[in-house]
């Protein structure tokens, strides 16, 4: 899809035809141009020919859980998955880079490099190609986090417009609150999410307690200590008066031991604990480490209550197909 061909095949037209063009994309999730019939047959052609609205995707179906490996104008390929939630409701977990320049050790992402930005528009067009299927069975797509492919934050221009665009009430109208974005934690990226007006929710991957351990996981934490951090996510919280939900990959032998949640417990003592969670992430295997197991991430768990922090532990979908965290890698 290309909006700028849309733009300039529109150009010899009445004006309200740009309008009537975005509501056919965005509101009435039309897959081709003939469908709109609002537009004379001549007209339809013509778009279909100078800007398709079809989406490239190869889509794997494992229970509740579908992974599209899409192909870009420009042949690179991302993923996207839609995963239906216990009750029902449809979260898309979208890509914002191809690739990921910040190599975390445990992220098939990290180790697959980086060749580019998305833009807002092939954000957007990951959430267009589920909410297209949904809407053959009068369903929708309610949330959509920023938990696939890439760093957000260093993406923030496009990510920040593709979520206005999600969020456009006379388009696909999906509400802030139900919009999360994850971060491995960028400081300045933070600071730029503070100043953002709509309520969406913040992730950051955390993974470990401490800097020493961090770095061995995370190179990013060589530029940027968990004191910085936490400072930044400090004045977020308090600002937007909003949760956070800290994310930790739970790996065998590695940042498991109680000691570490004990660690957990004391760090977040510099953080309004009434809106800090956890969220415990099963490691979904990518080569190199081992997944704890599971009586180990439920103690894990019940260690971080009894410390007085909410915590949850992630349910895992679609490993079998390598749709799970961490494990898109653009492979198709
Ligand atoms: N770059 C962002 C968002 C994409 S990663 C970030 O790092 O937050 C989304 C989540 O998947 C992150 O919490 C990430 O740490 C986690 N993740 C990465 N690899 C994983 C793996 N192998 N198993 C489980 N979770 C993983
Ligand atoms: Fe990039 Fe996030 Fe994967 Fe780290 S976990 S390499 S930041 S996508």
């Amino acid at each position: 899809m290309n909006l700028q061909k849309l733009e300039k095949t529109l150009s010899d037209q009445p004006k309200y035809r740009r309008a009537q063009a975005q509501q056919a994309i965005f509101k009435l999730l039309v897959n081709n141009w003939e469908e709109f019939t609002a537009f004379p047959k001549d007209l339809r052609d013509e778009l279909n020919h100078e800007c398709p609205l079809e989406i490239q995707a190869e889509i794997h179906t494992e229970d509740k859980t579908k992974k599209a490996a899409i192909t870009l104008d420009d042949g690179n390929v991302i993923e996207a998955v839609l995963i239906k939630n216990v009750d029902g409701r449809h979260t898309v977990c979208v890509s914002s880079q191809v690739g990921c320049p910040l190599g975390c050790t445990f992220c098939a992402t990290g180790k697959s490099g980086f060749k580019r930005n998305l833009t807002a528009l092939e954000i957007v067009s990951q959430v267009l190609l589920f909410a297209r299927e949904l809407k053959k069975q009068d369903d929708r797509v309610d949330n959509v986090v920023f938990m696939g492919m890439g760093e957000p934050l260093l993406n923030w221009f496009e990510v920040k417009k593709s979520i206005e665009m999600l969020n456009d009430k006379d388009g696909i109208n999906i509400a802030a609150r139900s919009i999360s974005v994850s971060t491995c934690g960028l400081p300045d990226g933070i600071r730029e999410l503070m100043k953002f007006p709509l309520q969406i929710n913040l992730a950051l991957s955390l993974h470990a307690p401490n800097d020493e351990l961090r770095r061995e996981l995370m190179p990013i934490a060589n530029s940027y200590g968990l004191k910085e951090l936490l400072a930044v996510l400090n004045l977020y919280m308090k600002e937007k008066g909003r949760k956070v939900m800290f994310e930790y990959v739970m790996i065998d032998n590695v940042n498991d031991s109680m000691n570490y949640a004990e660690e957990l417990i004391k760090m977040f003592k510099s953080l309004p604990r009434n809106l800090i969670m956890v969220n415990l992430i099963p490691y979904n295997p990518t080569g190199g480490f081992k997944a704890s197991p599971a009586p180990v991430i439920k103690k894990f768990r019940d260690t971080l209550i009894r410390g007085g922090i909410e915590a949850t532990i992630r349910e895992s979908f679609g490993s079998r197909i390598g749709g799970a965290c961490g494990q898109l890698a653009g492979k198709k």
